[in-house]
């Protein structure tokens, strides 16, 4: 991933932190991007920065497409055109559909799906530009199966299925790629909000029979991003322990 430059939206905590670092230590400049946690973002920073590769934190809210934009812009002035983007910042506001607000419904696939749509516009041209441009998107296990109490998140998630496809086809006329990762239940603060019964049962319902880690997501989008995918595009590669909701 040497002279690699590899943005990663939401990457302050979590998978995306997970992902970040992963391009690091393999040499990439990496574009940090937050967009509260600032102090966590620089901790990101310096550990890329204390590994092989050169990092930045960018502050830009996904949903607002004037942050991104200037996103872009703060990219190209620090290390020229991005190679690989991964759409990966996400939130949940799970509650029955029966009792789901306009506004809970609207928060999620805002983050996700109009996240996803600003980033990869602002992005769009230097991804397909880029000598094997990678655009990476992070859905979920839930996307494919559903669960009880995210109708908000499954929609969303399973919306990024059919944007990764299609931009697949699209951006392979400029040699370039665009696949999926769907992750299950991985050990971040999003699980924070899921009670211990529940996680329980998960773990119980996972044949490897336990959380995923960030890094075991991080490893699968590195392999995406590097060359040795070249012939791989608009797949969605499952990363769940063999769960299958
Ligand atoms: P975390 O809550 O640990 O981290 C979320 C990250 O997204 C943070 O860096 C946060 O930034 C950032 N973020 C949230 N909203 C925005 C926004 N509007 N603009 C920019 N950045 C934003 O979540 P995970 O690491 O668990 O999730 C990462 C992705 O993986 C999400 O898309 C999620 O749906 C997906 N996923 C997670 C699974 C899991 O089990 N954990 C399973 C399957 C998929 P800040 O710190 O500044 O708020």
């Amino acid at each position: 991933m040497d002279d690699r430059t590899c943005v990663v939206t939401g990457s302050s905590r979590g998978i995306g932190r997970g992902i970040a670092e992963c391009f690091g230590k393999q040499g990439a400049n990496v574009v940090v991007n937050y967009r509260r946690s600032e102090s966590a973002a620089n901790e990101v920073v310096d550990r890329i920065e204390s590994t092989a590769g050169r990092a930045i934190a960018v502050q830009a809210d996904v949903t607002d497409r004037e942050e991104v934009t200037a996103m872009q812009e703060a990219t190209q002035e620090a290390f020229g055109r991005a190679d690989v983007v991964v759409n990966n910042a996400g939130i949940n506001q799970d509650v029955l559909f029966s009792e789901m607000s306009h506004e809970q419904w609207d928060t999620v696939l805002d983050i996700h799906l109009d996240g996803a749509f600003h980033s990869t516009q602002a992005f769009y041209d230097d991804i397909a530009a880029a000598d094997e441009g990678r655009l990476i998107n992070i859905s979920s296990i839930v996307g494919k199966g559903g669960n009880m109490g995210q109708a908000n998140y499954a929609t969303a998630k399973s919306g990024i299925f059919g944007f990764t496809k299609t931009l697949a086809l699209e951006l392979a006329n400029e040699g370039s790629t665009a696949n999926c990762v769907a992750p299950g239940f991985i050990a971040t603060s999003m699980l924070d909000s899921v009670p211990d019964r529940l996680q329980e049962d998960i773990t119980e319902d996972t044949p490897l029979g336990r959380l995923g880690t960030v890094e075991e997501v991080a490893e699968v989008v590195g392999f995406l991003a590097s060359e040795k995918s070249s012939f791989i595009t608009g797949e969605v590669i499952d990363v769940n322990g063999g769960k299958d909701l």
